[in-house]
């Protein structure tokens, strides 16, 4: 299994061996633009910003990139390349002007994340007004800014709106934004290139440093280490530091102490579970974007009452919605809501437990519910029990580990070994696919 640091270590191998192949120019123009976006179970997925590029690059360096993944590590299973349109709508600063190159260690910001786009209600309000406060003033009045809670809820747009506004505010003021994976990555470069003097310079003369989802470098000790001099460093200067995380302060584990008391020194704001006003603003503002599509009022209301996880999935189904509606031809209404979006408004209906699941299962295969946590590897109950393990894994939001103990104390390769080998027996078996539609549709009830 392809950890997250050696998959970020070996694509930054990769593509220095890629500029070295290539020569600067084709590298800055094309290869540069190549992002790692994923590697679970093998599969390492590049994306590139449009199909232009995509058709560029395949033909030329697509087996080379695959060639040299494997160089690196044995086990990578295959390497695809993807079109992701939005990285089109961010700005590169792929000229490292006079500047000076701490702009280099910058993430590219999206044009989008503004606070002019950022709706404010009742569980985002006071992370906004903390924001705005901090983009406004050149003094630092509190220091940092931590801003924490649930995926999709608008943290990373809030982070790219600040750094927009300080920027438009005072151009002379460096502001740095990066992901803590990022960072991390920056730091294990530093590291092999026995440039870590460079690295702190870079980091130390930022005005204003933001690290996005600061969860990441938990237990990664020395990438945190690293982190809290920085910090440190930059709050002994007065500079403004914003981070965000998944979780509050006190909830990070895998976090020394010193550095989580740190991060409680200035404001930590929480942007809480979003309302159904809030759902349905946003989605009006959204609309507004949208041209040759009109979305009646009823259906908009319709996707902020069922959509409730998050924004970000509200704003796929908007798009979907979108989409589907100009490649059939046809206006959205209720209906075609229904219709589209059928396996997100079940998603966020469903509460099921891992219980519940290991119960229908083991009914619909006759097997014992005790077979489900027992030992016995027999096909006719291990292949139920994996079916089981895969969804749990798909209808729950419970961890790996957590499955794993539910289906007798197993540990969570096994559970991942068993949704990989259902995920591609659902591809070479139709009876499985279909045991798999028929448990779902039953949990649903
Ligand atoms: P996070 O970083 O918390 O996972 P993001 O900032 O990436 O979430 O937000 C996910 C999507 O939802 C983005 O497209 C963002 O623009 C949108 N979004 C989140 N909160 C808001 C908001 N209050 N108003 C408008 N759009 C929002
Ligand atoms: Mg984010």
């Amino acid at each position: 299994m392809l950890s997250e640091e050696t998959a970020i270590e070996i694509w930054e191998q990769v593509r220095e061996q890629l500029k070295v192949e290539a020569g600067n120019t084709v590298f800055e123009n094309w290869l540069s633009l190549l992002n790692l976006n994923s590697y679970a179970n093998g599969k390492i997925v590049i994306s590139v910003q449009s199909r232009f590029h995509k058709d560029w690059i395949e033909p030329r360096y697509g087996n080379r990139l695959k060639t040299l993944w494997l160089s690196h590590n044995k086990k990578i299973k295959n390497v695809s390349l993807v079109v992701d349109e939005s990285l089109s709508n961010r700005v590169y600063k792929k000229n490292i002007t006079e500047e000076s190159a701490i702009l280099s260690f910058s993430s590219p910001l999206d044009v989008s994340y503004t606070f002019e786009k950022f709706v404010v209600g009742p569980s985002n309000n006071f992370v906004a007004a903390a924001a705005q406060r901090i983009s406004d003033s050149d003094e630092v009045s509190f220091n940092p800014l931590v801003i924490y809670g649930g995926v999709g809820l608008g943290k990373t747009h809030l982070m790219h709106a600040i750094a927009w506004r300080i920027k438009s505010n005072n151009p002379k003021r460096k502001v740095v934004y990066l992901s803590a994976e990022k960072f991390m990555y920056q730091f294990v470069r530093a590291l092999r290139e026995q440039d870590t003097m460079g690295f702190k310079e870079q980091f130390r003369s930022a005005d204003v440093l933001m690290i996005d989802d600061v969860q990441f470098i938990a237990g990664k000790n020395s990438t945190q280490e690293e982190f809290f001099h920085t910090f440190n460093a930059l709050v002994d200067q007065s500079k403004q530091i914003i981070v965000s995380s998944d979780r509050s302060p006190a909830d990070l584990e895998g976090i020394e102490e010193r550095l989580r008391s740190r991060l409680g020194w200035g404001i930590v704001a929480e942007i809480h579970q979003t309302t159904y006003e809030l759902r349905l603003g946003i989605l009006q503002s959204k609309v507004a974007d949208i041209k040759n599509c009109e979305i009646p009022k009823n259906v908009l209301e319709f996707l902020a009452h069922k959509i409730t996880s998050n924004i970000r999935e509200l704003e796929g189904a908007l798009k979907r919605l979108v989409a589907h509606s100009q490649l059939v031809g046809r206006p959205v209404s209720l209906d075609s809501a229904y219709d589209v979006l059928h396996d997100l408004i079940r998603a966020n209906n469903r509460k099921v437990t891992i219980e519940e699941i290991q119960r229908k299962v083991a009914e619909h295969f006759s097997i014992r519910l005790s077979d489900m946590s027992s030992a016995r590897r027999a096909r006719a109950v291990a292949r139920p029990r994996q079916i089981a393990m895969y969804l749990s894994k798909q209808l729950t939001s419970r961890s790996l580990p957590e499955i794993g103990r539910t289906f007798g104390g197993r540990d969570h390769t096994t559970v991942m070994h068993a949704v990989s080998r259902i995920e591609s027996l659902i591809l070479e078996d139709s009876s499985v696919a279909d045991d798999l539609e028929l448990l779902k549709r039953n949990l649903d009830n």
